[in-house]
């Protein structure tokens, strides 16, 4: 009997077929290659912070294990966290979210998983603005949906009502917002997400609003959820929150979702067949991040803040490379067309030759639709920045 070669290719669906491979994963594969190879790595690549979880949180999981909170709880969450998590929209929003509106997922991604699995049908355009978090095109295909861009070089990476309009078709059923954004780093001022919701309402497109970096807002710019907005905007919004940045929880896999009862009851179908629920241990630590002191927040803005002071300041004075300012979350994006020469023609040969020569790692702009462009992480430390900083420029002047 002849048995097939487990080289044989494997018959993938056509709807992962088309999948890419995340640009932010192969970064950090990158990185991680080169330091089990024995060399001194300047990692800009991680998408994650480099501050610990804090210890109120990590004793609140010890206490759940220890309490016996290790059993499946309903897929939605428990009904400690749905609760915590609509108190805190109440408390820091003003918002009034139901318990049928909240659910817990493992991670925001699981959140826009489940948002755009339960509305997209094959051929629905789905609007998403350059540059884009790497997932969002992927999870559209994976829906046989089509991703439809936005191009916001012209306004600096803003997005505006007015470029929203011209995307527009009757064949647009969602739009992905993420504010503060990943990786442009800019902040939709909250009278143009006004407008933006004005548009879509009127016009029947579904939202998700990506709010992963919330909470990290530079001033004198001020923290914005799409919560705040009156309830007649919200109809067709959904917002995917997250854990993971606020609270350097990214391993514990914890994030939400907020959106009308009909559109979280689907998702809860799709969550029920899937995970079934988020980690029970870490929805306890949750509820701890979202009730106990959040000083912690406050200090890792402000150690952000710091490094975005010194990285701008560092790469404006590298001759070609241009940034505009992020207004939000951990990124600089900067432009690097001016640095293609010396045989570099793409942004993507420019990341491959700094690895290689000066063993820096920065992600390639491609990947989030923008040739030409890098993405710099800056959730490293100060040290980790100066020397990153130094390499780049000498990289740089040696073209
Ligand atoms: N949205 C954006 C824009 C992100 O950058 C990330 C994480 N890199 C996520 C969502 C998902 O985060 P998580 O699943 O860890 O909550």
């Amino acid at each position: 009997m002849q048995t097939k070669s487990a080289n044989s290719p494997f018959p993938l669906s056509d709807n992962v077929a088309q999948m890419q491979p995340s640009a932010t994963l192969a970064a950090m594969q990158a990185a991680t290659a080169l330091r089990a190879a024995g060399m001194n790595v300047v990692d800009f690549g991680a998408g994650e912070p480099d501050f610990d979880t804090p210890v109120n949180i990590k004793q609140a999981a010890i206490a759940a294990m220890e309490q016996g909170q290790t059993k499946y709880t309903p897929t939605a969450g428990t009904q400690q966290l749905q609760q915590a998590i609509s108190d805190f929209y109440a408390r820091e929003f003003d918002a009034v979210y139901e318990r049928g509106e909240v659910m817990a997922t493992s991670g925001g991604k699981q959140a826009i998983f489940n948002a755009v699995v339960t509305l997209i049908n094959p051929g629905d355009e789905v609007l998403i603005a350059k540059p884009y978090w790497v997932t969002f095109p992927e999870v559209v295909i994976f829906a046989r949906g089509i991703p439809r861009f936005i191009e916001t070089e012209e306004t600096g990476f803003q997005l505006t009502v007015d470029q929203i309009k011209r995307a527009l078709t009757p064949r647009t059923k969602l739009i992905i917002l993420n504010s503060p954004s990943n990786p442009s780093g800019r902040v939709v001022p909250p009278s143009e997400f006004t407008r933006i919701m004005e548009l879509l309402v009127e016009r029947g497109v579904h939202v998700i609003s990506d709010e992963c970096y919330l909470r990290f807002v530079y001033p004198p710019g001020e923290v914005f959820s799409a919560a705040q907005l009156p309830a007649e905007l919200r109809t067709h919004l959904c917002i995917a929150g997250s854990f993971s940045k606020t609270y350097a929880m990214t391993g514990w896999r914890m994030g939400y979702s907020l959106a009308p009862t009909g559109w979280t009851s689907a998702m809860c179908n799709v969550q029920g067949h899937s995970t079934s629920n988020p980690n029970s241990i870490a929805q306890s630590a949750a509820v701890e991040a979202l009730t106990g002191p959040q000083e912690s927040v406050a200090t890792m803005l402000q150690e952000y803040t710091a490094r975005r002071e010194f990285l701008l300041g560092a790469l404006q004075d590298i001759p070609g490379i241009r940034c505009n300012r992020p207004e939000g979350a951990f990124y600089a994006f900067p432009d690097v067309r001016g640095c293609l020469k010396g045989g570099i023609k793409t942004s993507g040969e420019f990341t491959e030759r700094l690895l290689r020569e000066e063993q820096t790692v920065v992600t390639d702009g491609v990947g989030f639709g923008c040739e030409g462009y890098v993405r710099i992480s800056y959730a490293t430390s100060m040290e980790q920045l100066q020397e990153g900083v130094r390499r780049i420029r000498r990289f740089v002047e040696k073209l």
